[in-house]
């Protein structure tokens, strides 16, 4: 199982999990255009796509996923919300803690802490093992068992995003924002120790701040402190999720 990154920040979020056969993707931030291109033109083996929340950078692009036939799984929220616009209902409105099937994935969410609404997602697939999906949001005060791969949010480190704050270069109130709402690297650490980490493969971090990060640094300390594979879901990237 890979995992394509078409991007993974504020700009625009979209995954694709994709075997030979299938394909699952997961946020309608980029539009079905440039999903179909990272598809080679075929979108036959698109399963589903998942979308966290409303936020555009999550959800933008959802009627044009519904459109082409891509059977959208959201909470009842992200339909509902002022963003869908005329588009109203177009999928599956997913429930906490229901599982729902996929082709061969198996599919189930949990309650995160964002300014909206939003969901975490548990994905299970026999080439892979389980998957979390953990973005976008402040914290995460689950424990999951039986992990083999982490896709995180490690958004910003409270010093980087402070001494911007300082020098003007992000304004205070959203500074402020971004502390409420976005999981800071040592949140991430919690996280992830708070978790048994021993059956898992990778650790890919994932929407990552443009101005509040530092992509080599958060990948050296995740790994440093888990012992584990870790990644930056950067644009373009390629991330083999083998079981
Ligand atoms: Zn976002
Ligand atoms: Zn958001």
């Amino acid at each position: 199982m890979k995992l394509k990154v078409l991007g993974s920040n504020s700009r625009g979020n979209c995954y694709i999990l994709e075997n030979e056969h299938e394909a699952l993707i997961i946020e309608a931030g980029f539009s079905f255009s440039r999903v179909r291109r990272a598809l080679d033109l075929n979108h036959s083996r698109v399963v589903g796509c998942l979308v966290s929340h409303g936020h555009g950078d999550h959800a933008r692009y959802m009627a044009g996923f519904a459109k082409s036939g891509i059977n959208i799984l959201a909470s009842e929220s992200v339909f509902s919300s002022n963003t869908l616009g005329q588009h109203g209902k177009m999928g599956i409105a997913i429930k906490p803690d229901t599982e729902y099937v996929l082709g061969d994935f198996t599919v189930s969410a949990f309650t995160l802490h964002h300014d909206v609404p939003c969901l975490g997602f548990l994905i299970d697939h026999p080439d892979s093992g389980l998957i979390a999906f953990i973005s976008d949001t402040r914290l995460c005060d689950y424990v999951i068992p039986g992990l083999n791969h982490i896709i995180i949010e490690c958004n910003y480190a409270k010093d980087i995003l402070e001494a911007n704050i300082r020098s003007g270069r992000v304004h205070h109130t959203r500074g402020k924002r971004v502390l409420l709402t976005h999981m800071e690297l040592e949140s991430c650490k919690k996280t992830l120790q708070s978790n048994d980490l021993s059956g898992v493969r990778n650790i890919v971090l994932a929407h990552l701040s443009p101005d509040n990060s530092d992509a080599a640094r958060f990948q050296n300390e995740i790994a440093t402190l888990t012992g584990k594979n870790v990644s930056v879901a950067g644009p373009g990237a390629s991330i083999n999720l083998a079981g």
